[in-house]
């Protein structure tokens, strides 16, 4: 396959993705899945990719030197990944060893729960290498099963269709994992993304080390009740509500096994926050961790408005320079949107809000600068100011 002329340089830089009007020729009619030697329009080398003319990026570099895609390539890039997670993860059994492009293994996500793997495949690339990586997992984690959960909407741009299925060994319904001395059972079939949202715990973290023993904490968007358990144990009152029945039920068994407080409830975040203002004593946090709501372009502005509502609703409830956690997973709403949007809600209350920080996801999913797509989830820490 060949580029054309200038857009070699990007893949040069380390950017994995090509997309359809990139490309200026393709020869010998590859499959969907396949791989590809990709050359400049000067055929020069630029690297190998998985092909898939289906997606709007039919070509996603898995290398850029000469070696072959085999078992030994997905080992390398699995110690690599391993070192890197020796050094930015402590504290717990459960981590996201491999996150696709920005481990350099573009589709394929490896999330480790204490023994056993839970697996995601996001490309007809991916798909098609299974039993090369599988074998890889197999020799370098030596887990006690692998798990596939590939459900994810954006499989269907790429032919594929959702899977779910023991690949190796066995999987439990729910894994016991501890993170920061707190012990959560992971949901591996039913539960949201691979089971556990990996991805917060250093913002867990950062909440924790903020929380005074006696203050009033409200985790709106709780899953199974992390972020309030890690309040919780930092002395806090806390109340989570998620709208999954399941999720809040494995909440409760969460705060049980810790022996930490909470109160929880079923119910849906919008409609309870716009009722809460009549009933709810003043909360010294809130913590607003929406799911991703805009998985497409077009979808960005319910995602705005979306988050508008929550601020707007929530800092009525919040005490005087009480503080607000605003989370967003999406990546089509960039950091200046979310300031942008919790200004918007701010003014419109007529409510001074201070920004002390910004976080973003854990290190064990690597944001590479040179892959903008690699940075999705964003944190804001606000603090109300007098109204
Ligand atoms: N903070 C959590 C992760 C939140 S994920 C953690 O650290 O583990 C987003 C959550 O929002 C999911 O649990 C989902 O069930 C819930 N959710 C989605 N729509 C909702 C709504 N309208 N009201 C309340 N919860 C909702």
């Amino acid at each position: 396959m060949r580029l054309k002329a200038g857009r070699e340089k990007k893949i040069q830089h380390g950017y994995p993705w090509v997309q359809k009007g990139e490309i200026l020729a393709v020869e010998g009619a590859p499959e969907v899945g396949t791989l590809v030697a990709v050359y400049d329009a000067q055929n020069r080398w630029l690297g190998i990719g998985s092909y898939n003319p289906l997606s709007r990026f039919p070509v996603r570099i898995l290398t850029t030197i000469e070696e072959p895609i085999d078992t030994a390539f997905f080992v390398r890039r699995l110690e690599q990944a391993l070192r890197l997670r020796q050094t930015v993860v402590n504290e717990t059994n459960a981590y996201r060893l491999l996150f696709s492009e920005a481990d350099g293994v573009p589709g394929l996500i490896v999330d480790r729960f204490a023994d056993y793997l839970v697996v995601q495949v996001r490309t007809a690339g991916m798909e098609r290498l299974k039993p090369i990586w599988l074998e890889a997992l197999q020799a370098v984690c030596a887990p006690r099963g692998i798990l596939e959960r590939s459900e994810m909407e954006s499989r269907r741009e790429e032919g594929l269709t959702p899977f779910i299925a023991v690949l190796a060994g066995e999987v439990p319904e729910q894994i016991l994992i501890h993170e920061s001395g707190l012990e959560f059972l992971v949901p591996t079939r039913t539960g949201l993304k691979t089971g556990f949202y990996l991805d917060q715990r250093e913002n867990r973290r950062q909440l924790a080390r903020q929380i005074q023993p006696g203050m009033r904490v409200l985790d709106l968007f709780c899953y199974t009740g992390a972020f309030a358990l890690y309040a919780s144990r930092a002395g806090a009152r806390v109340k989570g509500v998620d709208i999954l029945p399941e999720a809040i039920e494995l909440a409760r068994h969460h705060a049980e096994r810790n022996e930490l407080p909470a109160e929880w409830e079923v119910a849906n975040a919008f409609e309870w926050l716009a009722h809460a203002a009549a009933h709810e004593a003043p909360y010294d946090w809130i913590i607003l961790d929406p799911p991703a709501i805009a998985k497409k372009r077009g979808q960005k502005d319910s995602l705005r408005w979306a988050i508008w509502k929550l601020v707007y609703h929530a800092l009525p409830l919040l005490a005087e320079n009480g503080c607000l956690l605003v989370c967003s997973c999406a990546y089509q709403l960039d950091l200046s949107d979310m300031i942008e949007v919790v200004r918007l809600a701010a003014t419109d209350r007529g409510c001074p809000l201070f920004l002390e920080d910004v976080s973003f996801q854990a290190p064990d999913h690597p944001f590479l600068l040179q892959f903008p797509e690699s940075l999705y989830l964003k944190c804001l820490w606000l603090r109300k100011g007098r109204n």
